[in-house]
């Protein structure tokens, strides 16, 4: 075994979940090419990601505003084509900083939050390339968690774009840790359905297979490439 196959995580860790990716989309008769893979670098550092970067991966997720600006425009720098994905909860606050520094956003889940980024999308530069943006359903209902309700997604898609001129191009979900992810990856497969949208966020490190059974469009991935997150991620 080489040195890079002894390690379970890093580049190995990502060819192995590439390759279960390809081989889950071929099971789901499914083009893996329509499949994106966002390899989620939260609390890993440059050298971590390097490795990553440098087998030839672009797109990478992060779930805090601050610890992505820290960490990725020395990154950046080395690999101009990276694409950005912001995960986590995003405050109002941090709309500004956020439009400037993510390709796409998959948690715009309120109306004061796309009031603020209409605002933060005003003040950008023109000619400055614009996120897109997915929202969060809330498909198992947790009243601690971010997202909207499923029967209010459809009105709060149509708000976006009526009210704030923001453009909404799939939907999220984050099922309950406790429950079978399939059901809340058939809700929202629905819910995109009904919708005519392009983007399905779906499917983690343990139940990535499972979504794209479902229909994913997006699949985000941290522990299976990076190895076990500290307490703190
Ligand atoms: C951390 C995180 C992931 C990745 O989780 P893993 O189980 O490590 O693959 C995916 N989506 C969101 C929103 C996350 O916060």
């Amino acid at each position: 075994m080489s040195a890079i196959e002894s390690q379970p995580y890093g580049v190995s860790g990502y060819f192995r979940v590439v390759e279960r990716v390809a081989e889950a989309a071929r099971t789901a008769g499914r083009d893996p090419e329509g499949l994106k893979l966002v390899a989620v670098s939260k609390t890993f550092e440059a050298e971590d990601i390097l490795p990553v970067l440098k087998a030839g991966h672009r797109v990478f997720g992060e779930n805090r505003v601050q610890e992505a600006k820290r960490k990725w425009p020395t990154l950046k720098a080395r690999f101009p084509d990276v694409e950005l994905h912001l995960i986590g909860p995003l405050q109002s606050n941090k709309a500004r900083e956020a439009v400037e520094f993510f390709d796409v956003i998959h948690s715009l889940d309120r109306p004061s939050l796309a009031a603020e980024l209409a605002k933060a999308l005003g003040k950008m530069e023109p000619g400055r390339p614009r996120p897109r943006f997915l929202v969060q359903v809330n498909t198992g209902r947790e009243p601690q968690k971010a997202g909207v309700m499923p029967e209010k997604t459809a009105a709060f898609v149509r708000d976006c774009g009526e009210s704030f001129g923001i453009v909404v191009d799939g939907l999220m979900c984050i099922p309950p840790a406790e429950d079978d992810p399939a059901p809340h990856f058939a809700l929202l497969a629905k819910l995109r359905g009904e919708l005519g949208l392009a983007e399905l966020s779906m499917g983690m490190s343990g139940d990535f297979e499972t979504a794209i059974a479902h229909g994913a469009t997006i699949v985000r991935v941290g522990s299976a490439i990076f190895g076990t997150r500290e307490p703190t991620g």
